[in-house]
């Protein structure tokens, strides 16, 4: 079995790579080269850059306003970027809920969060640990009760990374009490 990158592949990583040497943030550059911690203004920077630059949804097909990069792309995209000294992108917006709204989402929710995720306009976070309910999150006892158009939340949420520089939050919430534990979860949006 011939694993060798095709032509197109190792031009692709060759454009990837000068791309980052020209315009990787050099304030950004310079903290990861001294192992400094990021600001989180360091973080939004340079996740706009991404956006800038038509990588932020490198895993997202093109209908969504991704790139539509093969596997293989997405994989020499990534090494290059450890290569080069970036942060790692956070997977909670791009890889978590974008997903999930773009597969299940309706229109409207689709126009509403997918562009900010894409532009990082929006910090999110994951809130599915709670406090005795981590591997076994059909434990989860947060409740969202719907009182007119709201969901009234009440619960506790832990481990959840970030939360401190976070807009948004995705959480699993109970919403219907029923006799099997796994059954009665939703996917709130907060
Ligand atoms: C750095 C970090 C960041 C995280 N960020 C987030 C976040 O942003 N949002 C979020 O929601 N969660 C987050 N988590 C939580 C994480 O994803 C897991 O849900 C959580 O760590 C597991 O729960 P627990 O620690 O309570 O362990 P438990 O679920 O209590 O497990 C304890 C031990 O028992 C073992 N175990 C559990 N169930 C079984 C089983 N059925 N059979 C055999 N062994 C079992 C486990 O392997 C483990 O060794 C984060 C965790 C870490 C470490």
């Amino acid at each position: 079995m011939d694993i060798s990158f095709s032509e197109q592949d190792l031009q692709f990583q060759e454009e990837i790579r000068s791309a980052l040497a020209n315009d990787y943030p050099s304030h950004v550059r310079e903290k990861q080269e001294q192992g400094m911690v990021l600001s989180k203004q360091d973080m939004i920077d340079f996740h706009k850059f991404l956006y800038e630059k038509n990588w932020a949804g490198y895993n997202w097909p093109v209908e969504f306003g991704g790139t539509g990069w093969s596997p293989v792309q997405i994989y020499l995209f990534l090494n290059e970027l450890a290569a080069a000294q970036c942060p790692t992108i956070l997977p909670f917006g791009v890889s978590m809920v974008g997903p999930v709204i773009y597969t299940f989402g309706n229109q409207e929710q689709k126009d509403r969060f997918l562009p900010d995720i894409l532009q990082f306009n929006s910090w999110w976070c994951q809130g599915y640990s709670e406090p005795g309910s981590g591997s076994d999150l059909a434990s989860l006892k947060t409740k969202a009760v719907l009182e007119g158009d709201h969901y009234i939340v009440n619960g506790a949420k832990t481990w959840t990374t970030l939360a401190q520089n976070a807009d948004w939050i995705f959480c699993l919430v109970r919403t219907e009490t029923t006799q099997k534990k796994q059954e009665g979860i939703s996917f709130l949006l907060n």
